[in-house]
C-alpha cells in the first residue's frame, strides 16, 4: 500500500517519517541552513537559498498538500501572512466577494492594506448565493469564505459556491482554519485554495505561529510559489519542525476538541445565564446539515451570549483553569472577548449586524477534562451573577 492510500490518521502521524534518506531518523531534522552547496556550475541539489525553499520546510509544505488534496503546499512565517501571500495574486482595479463575519485580521488586511493597491472588497452572507450574485461585479475576481465563520459559526456550502465561481472563471479561496484538513478539505469540494493559521488547531499547542497555503492545478500553485518566494513571508526550519510535531496528532486531538465543546456548549444552553449558544455541533443550529454534508466532524470552538453583558467582565475575572487570552485551537482552554480583541477591527456598526455584540464570549475548549471545564464555568458564572445580581439588591 503506498503513502498516498494511507488514512489521514496515519499520514499525520508518519509526517516526514520515512523522508529522512541519510540516518533513517524517524523525526526529520531541523535543517538549520540558509545556503547550500552547488556540486558545480549550472548545478543544484535541489535546494539554493532558504527563502525559496529548505530541507525540513519542504517535508511540512507536502505533508500540507497531500492533508488538504492539493497540489503544492507553502509554508508562511504566519496565518496573515499566507493571506497576504495569496492576496497578492490581486491588484489594482480587482474586487473580492468576501465573507461577512470575518476574521479581524482578514478584514484589516483588505480594509487597510489591499485598498491601498486597489483591491476592493463587498462582504455577504456566502451562503445566500443571490447576494454572492448580487455582488458580482465584472471586475470580480475570487470569493473568500470562511465556513465555520468566527466567533458566530455561520456556514457555507463550499460545493455550491466553488460551482458558481468556476462558471464565472472566478478563484474560491476557502479559510479552513477552524476545521482542518482532519474534518474538511475544501479542495474536494472545488476550491481552489485553501489557508491556515497554522498557529491554531495545527500547531495545536499555543506555542507557534505559522500559516499554510495549498494550492489546486500547475499553473495556479506556481502563481503561488513565484509570490511566496518573492514575498519572503515563509516559515523558518525549526518552525516547520514545530508545527509538524503538532500536527502528528492533530486527529487524537481534533476528536477531543470536538467532543468536549459538544459537551461544554451542551451545558452552557442550558446555563440560566446564558442566552444564547452558536455552535454546529448543536441541534438546531443553522447550516447544519450543510456543515454535515461537507465535514467529517465540528470545530471545538463555539460561542455564546450571556443573558447581560455586565457578567462578562466577573466571569473573564473568574475563570481559573480557563485562560482569557486571545487564540484558539491550542490543547489549553482559552475564552476571548471578541467586540474588544480579535474583531476590534471591525467597524462596530458591521459588527452589530453580524450580532458581534458585547454580550458574545468566544470558547476555544481544550483537551482538559469535561467535567473540571463545567465546573470551572460554573463557579465563574455564579460568581459575576452574584456581584451583578448581588449588587442590585442592595
Ligand atoms: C488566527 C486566524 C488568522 C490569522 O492567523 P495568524 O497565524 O494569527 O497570523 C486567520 N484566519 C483565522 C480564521 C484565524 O483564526
Amino acid at each position: 500500500m503506498s503513502e498516498k492510500q494511507w488514512k489521514i490518521e496515519s499520514r499525520l502521524a508518519q509526517i516526514g517519517s520515512i523522508e529522512e534518506p541519510v540516518t533513517g531518523a524517524v523525526n526529520f531534522p531541523i535543517y538549520q541552513s540558509t545556503a547550500f552547496r552547488h556540486p558545480r556550475l549550472g548545478q543544484s541539489t535541489g535546494f539554493d537559498y532558504i527563502r525559496t525553499i529548505n530541507p525540513t520546510r519542504k517535508v511540512l509544505e507536502e505533508a500540507s498538500a497531500t492533508l488538504e488534496s492539493g497540489d503544492a503546499g507553502f509554508a508562511c512565517s504566519s496565518g496573515m501572512a499566507a493571506l497576504q501571500t495569496v492576496f497578492a495574486l490581486f491588484g489594482q482595479g480587482d474586487h473580492l466577494i468576501v465573507s461577512l463575519d470575518l476574521y479581524g485580521g482578514t478584514y484589516r488586511l483588505l480594509e487597510r492594506i489591499l485598498s491601498r493597491f486597489g483591491v476592493t472588497a463587498s462582504y455577504v452572507d456566502t451562503n445566500d448565493l443571490e447576494a454572492i450574485e448580487q455582488s458580482c461585479r465584472p471586475n470580480t475576481k475570487a470569493v473568500f469564505i470562511e465556513t465555520p465563520t468566527n466567533p458566530l459559526m455561520m456556514i457555507t456550502d463550499i460545493r455550491a459556491v466553488a460551482e458558481w465561481a468556476s462558471q464565472r472563471q472566478l478563484l474560491t479561496i476557502v479559510d479552513n482554519t477552524l476545521l482542518t484538513p482532519y474534518f474538511q478539505r475544501p479542495l474536494e469540494l472545488g476550491a481552489d485554495i485553501v489557508v491556515h493559521s497554522a498557529t491554531k488547531y495545527l500547531g495545536g499547542h499555543n506555542d507557534v505561529l505559522a500559516g499554510l497555503i495549498v494550492t489546486k492545478g500547475k499553473e495556479l500553485s506556481a502563481e503561488i510559489s513565484f509570490l511566496h518566494n518573492s514575498i519572503g513571508a515563509v516559515l523558518s526550519p525549526s518552525d516547520s519542525y514545530q508545527l509538524m510535531k503538532g500536527m502528528k496528532t492533530l486527529a487524537l486531538r481534533m476528536d477531543r476538541h470536538e467532543h468536549n465543546a459538544t459537551v461544554l456548549a451542551n451545558y452552557l444552553l442550558t446555563h440560566p445565564a446564558v442566552a444564547e449558544v452558536f455552535y454546529p455541533g448543536l441541534e438546531g443550529h443553522p447550516g447544519r446539515e450543510i456543515q454535515n454534508k461537507q465535514s467529517s466532524g465540528n470545530t471545538g470552538i463555539f460561542s455564546f451570549k450571556v443573558k447581560d453583558a455586565r457578567y462578562v467582565e466577573p466571569l473573564l475575572r473568574n475563570i481559573k483553569l480557563i485562560a482569557f487570552a486571545e487564540s484558539l485551537g491550542g490543547v489549553e482552554s482559552l475564552m476571548t472577548y471578541p467586540a474588544v480583541q480579535t474583531h476590534a477591527d471591525i467597524p462596530a456598526e458591521i459588527r452589530d449586524a453580524v450580532g458581534v455584540d458585547d454580550r458574545l464570549l468566544r470558547f476555544s475548549v481544550g483537551i482538559e477534562h469535561t467535567d473540571d471545564l463545567i465546573e470551572d464555568l460554573r463557579s465563574a458564572l455564579e460568581a459575576a451573577r452574584q456581584e451583578i445580581e448581588g449588587g442590585e439588591q442592595q
